[in-house]
C-alpha cells in the first residue's frame, strides 16, 4: 500500500514527511547534552530562551532576577551572545550582570547597545532590516511593533540562523502586515512568538501571525507570568494546529528540547 494516496502532489508529500520528522524530533525532550548535529533550545519561562551547540551558547532577552518562574540565577547563565529586543526590565533583565561576568556580546538596537556601551559591555549594535553574520550563522534584526523603554529607541525581534536551525524570536510585538514579508525573506523553522495579549498580540492575532510566518514550528511564549497575559497555551496549539496545519510546540519553563538544522534543509 502507497505511503500517500495516488493524486497527491509531490510538494504536500514533501511537507507532511517535514510533519513527521518534525514531530519526531519534538518528542526528543529533557536537558540532555547536545547531540552531534543538534542544537538545544532551553526555556526560562517568560520570553527567555537560550540555544546552545557545542561550547557556543546565545541567550534572548535574560530576564531572570525577578521572573515569577525563577528557572535560573543569572549568576548560572554562560552564554557567549545576548540578543535584547528592547529596554524594559522584563527583557533587558540581567543583560548587564551576565555580559560583565562572562563577556558576552549584546547585539541590539544602537540607542540601547550605546546604553549597555556605556555601562562597561561589549556590543554589536544593529538595526531594524540589518543582517549580520556571526560565527554561529547569521541574525536579522525585525521589526516590533511595542515600545523601546528607551528614549529614541526601537523595540525589535530577530532571526537568528543558528548552526543552520532558523528561529524567529518576534519580541514583544503586536500583529503587523509585513510578518508576510518576513515569510518570504527567512524560511523560519521555529517562531517564538508572544501569545499574552494586553502588551502584546494576543493569541488569536498570533493564529494570523503564523499564517504570514509559515514557520515548520511555532513555540508559544510571553504568557502566564502574570494575570494580566494569562492565556491558554493549550487552545493557541489547536487552534494553530487546526487552522494551519502547522505544529504548535508548548515549552515548559527549565525545558529543553533538541531542535534540529536538518528540519531547515
Ligand atoms: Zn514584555
Amino acid at each position: 500500500m502507497p505511503l500517500f494516496p495516488q493524486g497527491v502532489p509531490l510538494s504536500k508529500r514533501l511537507f507532511d514527511l517535514t510533519l513527521a520528522v518534525l514531530a519526531l524530533a519534538a518528542g526528543v525532550a529533557g536537558a540532555a547534552p547536545v547531540q552531534d548535529g543538534g542544537v538545544s533550545l532551553i526555556y526560562y519561562g517568560h520570553a527567555v530562551f537560550a540555544l546552545e551547540k557545542g561550547d557556543t551558547t546565545l541567550i534572548f532577552d535574560p530576564y531572570l532576577s525577578g521572573n515569577p518562574w525563577k528557572v535560573a540565577a543569572a549568576e548560572e547563565i554562560d552564554t557567549d551572545y545576548i540578543l535584547v529586543s528592547h529596554a524594559h526590565q522584563d527583557h533587558l533583565g540581567d543583560t548587564v550582570a551576565i555580559a560583565k561576568r562572562t563577556g558576552a556580546m549584546v547585539v541590539t538596537t544602537a540607542e540601547l547597545a550605546r546604553m549597555l556601551k556605556e555601562q562597561g559591555v561589549a556590543v554589536h549594535p544593529m538595526g531594524i532590516g540589518g543582517k549580520r553574520a556571526f560565527d554561529f550563522g547569521y541574525v536579522r534584526v525585525t521589526p516590533a511593533l511595542h515600545g523601546s523603554g528607551i528614549p529614541g529607541g526601537e523595540a525589535c525581534g530577530f532571526v537568528v540562523s543558528f548552526f543552520g536551525v532558523k528561529v524567529y524570536f518576534a519580541g514583544d510585538t503586536g500583529l503587523f502586515g509585513d510578518m508576510a514579508l518576513l515569510g518570504q525573506l527567512e524560511k523560519i523553522d521555529y517562531a517564538l512568538l508572544p501569545i499574552g495579549d494586553n502588551y502584546t498580540m494576543g493569541a488569536e492575532d498570533a493564529v494570523l501571525a503564523v499564517g504570514m510566518l509559515k514557520p515548520k514550528m511555532v513555540i508559544p511564549m510571553h504568557y502566564n507570568t502574570n494575570p494580566l497575559i494569562k492565556q491558554s497555551p493549550e487552545e493557541f496549539k489547536q487552534a494553530v494546529e487546526k487552522k494551519l496545519g502547522i505544529p504548535v510546540m508548548v515549552m515548559q519553563p527549565g525545558e529543553t528540547r533538541l531542535i534540529s538544522p536538518v528540519l531547515s534543509q
